[in-house]
């Protein structure tokens, strides 16, 4: 058997083993099962692959979607590799069936419910299996961003063959999820293989979004390169392109109601350009291999944690210097922590913990990029030099005082009213509205000295993302989360102030 180097040049044309392929790859080929959690771009495929070509049998590849599939098998083929797809897509179904009884395929991929059928387990025993690779095993787990049922039914098939190692691969798993998945896939706990999910020349930014089109002008008139603004909706995406003033930049946009002809036309022009900027839906970016992308803007709250990894993971493939820039603002949160009202209960403590983990990340006053490698179960240094946090540390305050009068202000006017009347009252300001419902009566009427006003605004978007404030469906504030111990005083609000530099901006730009 030639050995997994001869087969990485020969088959692969690869000089070496990239990160944590190689003890991956040697694992598989002793039959060790094992689950690899790698960044995107890191080089999974190949961990199955490889072996695929050097062990007897088919390796049975476990995939959800049928167009990455397609996109598998065809970088597969083009390697020389004896490779089919088995979904409802395929007319060639009868064909690939006869090649791989025949032994005549290195990868069959097919898609999870076929997992189930009991014709598929048959098939599987009229042949020789070498390997199970399931792909985005993530969605196995409740806890991961994309569970599938369908991938419950692996281990059953899987267990039916108790000598063929598996080997599951994903690139977006906290430590919960990765616990869970090893469980879910009878996969021993040592069998669990992390790659570095650290991106150093990412430079990682975070801020409040108090004035959207200006911060993200000031972003792109500092990077002259390439770069992506991700924004959530079709309607943003559309808007930020038309105001963003690029000089002689071309801005472009990217969105699933584009026409297709425009967007593939939009797409081929950023890939093929030195100083575009393209504005998206995270839907773009997926396949696209462009690595001299110098930033990642985010308008809006990424989903998770994994998202966030992901879509900055665009930024600076080619190692040179990138920023990555996240935009949010409270509504992002509020509006994330509505739509818990509609998740079912069984995926409610992970959907919570997913936005617990993004506010922290926003919040914090400590490295980013510790915090993110953190999440995925590393442990790096305290300080990593380059995030915004570690060049420019924030000041932060104990804002528990502050904290306290504003949720009392909110809890006292009846949990209706939005930030702006909460804040006349806090500070005394006796407007109409206040008067007529009295609210210039109540104790917490005034409380608020000059100094501490400046806080209301950055705490009431803190108390949001960590859910103690919630918005209610008319835009009103309501108390939730850990209010009540904050109120008691059992729970304190640490606050970081917003860099010096922007708060002299925000006033020049006023003046
Ligand atoms: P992932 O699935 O982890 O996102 P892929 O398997 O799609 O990553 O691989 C990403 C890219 O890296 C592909 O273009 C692949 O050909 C390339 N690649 C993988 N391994 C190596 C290697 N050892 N040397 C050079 N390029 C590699
Ligand atoms: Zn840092």
């Amino acid at each position: 058997m030639a050995s997994a180097r001869e087969a990485l040049h020969g088959v692969f044309g690869f000089s070496g083993f990239r990160g944590m392929q190689e003890p991956v790859v040697a694992r598989v080929l002793s039959g060790l099962s094992t689950l690899a959690v790698m960044p995107t771009g890191a080089g999974k495929s190949l961990t199955y692959q490889l072996p695929a070509t050097m062990l007897d049998g088919t390796c049975i590849v476990i995939s959800p979607l049928i167009a990455l599939m397609h996109d598998q098998l065809r970088a597969a083929t083009a390697n020389g590799i004896r490779a089919a797809t088995l979904t409802s897509a395929d007319a060639d179904r009868e064909e690939t069936i006869e090649r791989f009884r025949a032994g005549d395929l290195d990868l069959l991929y097919v898609a999870p419910e076929r997992a189930s059928q009991d014709h598929f387990r048959r098939l599987l025993e009229s042949a020789r299996v070498s390997l199970f690779a399931i792909d985005e095993a993530h969605c196995v787990s409740e806890w991961g961003h994309d569970f599938r049922p369908d991938y419950r039914l692996l281990r059953p098939l899987m267990d039916a063959f108790p000598h063929v190692p598996r080997l599951a691969l994903t690139a977006t798993a906290d430590a919960h999820t990765r616990a869970d998945i090893l469980v879910q896939l009878g996969i021993a706990e040592d069998g669990l293989v992390v790659a570095g999910f650290d991106r150093p020349n990412i430079r990682y930014a975070i801020r409040p979004r108090d004035s959207l089109l200006r911060q993200l002008q000031a972003l792109l008139d500092e990077e002259p390169g390439p770069g992506i603004v991700y924004a959530p909706t079709r309607a943003q995406v559309e808007r930020i392109a038309e105001k963003l003033d690029s000089g002689s930049r071309p801005v472009l946009p990217y969105h699933a109601g584009l026409d297709p002809a425009v967007r593939a036309a939009n797409q081929a022009a950023f890939v093929a350009s030195e100083n575009m900027v393209i504005v998206a839906t995270v839907a773009f970016g997926m396949g696209i291999d462009k690595p001299d992308v110098r930033f990642v803007a985010h308008a809006g709250l990424p989903k998770s944690i994994e998202a966030y990894y992901q879509e900055t993971g665009r930024a600076g493939r080619d190692g040179d210097p990138a920023v990555a820039l996240m935009l949010w603002g409270a509504d992002d949160f509020a509006r994330a922590r509505q739509r818990l009202s509609e998740v079912e209960r069984a995926r409610l403590p992970g959907e919570r913990a997913r936005i617990d983990a993004l506010a922290a990340l926003a919040e914090t006053a400590q490295c980013r990029r510790r915090v993110l490698l953190k999440h995925f179960g590393e442990d790096p240094p305290q300080a990593c030099g380059n995030c915004d946090n570690c060049l420019d540390p924030p000041e932060s305050a104990d804002a528990t005082e502050a904290a306290r009068k504003l949720l009392s202000a909110v809890y006292r006017t009846g949990q209706s009213y939005g930030f702006g009347h909460i804040q006349k009252v806090l500070t005394g300001v006796a407007d109409e509205r206040v008067t007529q419902r009295g609210h210039d009566s109540l104790s917490v009427f005034g409380i608020v000295g000059e100094g501490e006003a400046a806080l209301l605004r950055p705490l009431a978007r803190a108390l949001q993302a960590r859910g103690a404030l919630v918005q209610t469906e008319h835009g009103g504030l309501a108390l939730g989360g850990d209010a009540r111990e904050i109120l008691r005083g059992e729970a304190i609000v640490p606050l970081v102030l917003p860099p010096k530099r922007e708060k002299r901006r925000a006033r020049s730009d006023a003046a």
